[in-house]
């Protein structure tokens, strides 16, 4: 059972210049954060599955730099 607002989405902003590659979000939510080369991130996607909402927000609150940000809209 949902009790999610008909047409919500979940979705994950990032400030990506200010990454500082501590690679923590990816540790959480590997689905949605992934790592360049450099150990920066960049998503996978932008739009958050319900199932994976709670690991994307866990994932931007673990961020030191702030970078992520979860938003329903
Ligand atoms: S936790 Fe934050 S600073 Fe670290 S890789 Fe993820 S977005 Fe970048």
């Amino acid at each position: 059972m949902s009790n999610k607002t008909a047409g919500e989405v979940h979705k994950v902003y990032a400030e990506l210049e200010h990454c500082c590659g501590y690679g923590l979000c990816n540790q959480v939510c590997p689905e949605i954060y992934k790592l360049n080369g450099d150990g920066t991130v960049y998503l996978a996607t932008d739009i958050v599955s319900d199932d994976l909402l709670a690991a994307a927000l866990e994932g931007a609150d673990c961020c030191p730099a702030q970078v992520l940000k979860v938003v329903t809209e």
